[in-house]
């Protein structure tokens, strides 16, 4: 069974190198790391010591209908996606979001397989701290990996894993996406260590504004570009944020 949290779209991909394209997203439940500014906290932070882990502090409910975990077989996946969107003929891009989906690899295969069958590209968000196996690798179209640096509040043990990196980038279908916070200069920083240490072209590297409103990003991102293109990496914005103000179903 797969651990869900929300089905939704269609919509727009909010992120990364796809942001703008159409897609439908699965988001799933659970995550194995805690960031601070987590914008889904609510597929993990259901308990008092995880709550206390997110800058809110906000404890979640797991039996929430709308965004808490539903236990769903691979048809009732396909079938909820199809009610979306005729994903069947009209292919689009599936992004499988979280929490973190490398945790649900099994039970994803078949319904990625299935979906990639019929003409849908797969993607997949991941904070690059588990492998894919060569079989959910074959389903995949696109891996957004946003390794998580200090700001996110990890402990660089558990945040950092620079073989799972190289593994994701030797797939040849990987973009890296790195969230950036107001001490842009610190966070610039520890990016070039990563992608120095992984071997990751910095045409591949995306720098992200952090925030859930509009204006904020904006202006993380006014301070940053200039550092960020001089390095050779691109510029994400939160699409979904500027369009939306981080409403959890768009
Ligand atoms: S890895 Fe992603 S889903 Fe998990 S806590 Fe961090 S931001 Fe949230």
């Amino acid at each position: 069974m797969l651990k869900i949290s929300q089905l939704f779209g269609p919509t727009v991909q909010g992120e990364g190198s796809a942001a703008g394209r159409h897609c439908l997203f699965v988001r799933l439940f659970d995550c194995n790391l805690e960031c601070t500014y987590c914008d889904t906290a609510y597929t993990w932070a259901v308990t008092a010591e995880k709550a206390a882990k997110t800058r809110s502090g906000r404890r979640y409910d797991r039996d929430d209908p709308a965004y808490g975990l539903k236990l769903m077989g691979s048809d009732d996946v396909l079938t909820s996606l199809r009610k979306l969107w005729d994903v069947q003929s009209r292919p689009t891009i599936i992004v499988v979001s979280g929490g973190e989906p490398m945790m649900q690899q099994q039970a994803l295969f078949p319904v990625l397989q299935q979906l990639r069958d019929w003409g849908n590209e797969v993607h997949i968000e991941t904070a690059g701290t588990i492998p894919p196996t060569a079989a959910f690798d074959s389903v995949v179209t696109q891996y957004n990996v946003s390794p998580k640096l200090a700001n996110s509040g990890n402990r660089l043990s558990k945040r950092y894993k620079p073989a799972v990196l190289a593994a994701l980038h030797a797939t040849g279908k990987a973009w890296f996406k790195f969230v950036i916070t107001d001490d842009h200069q610190a966070d610039l920083a520890e990016v070039d260590r990563i992608v120095a240490d992984v071997h990751v072209p910095v045409t591949r590297v995306m720098v992200m504004p952090e925030g859930s409103d509009g204006r904020r990003n904006i202006t993380t991102a006014q301070q940053m570009v200039d550092a960020a293109l001089t390095r050779g990496y691109g510029l994400s914005f939160r699409t979904h944020v500027l369009l939306w103000n981080d409403d959890p179903d768009r």
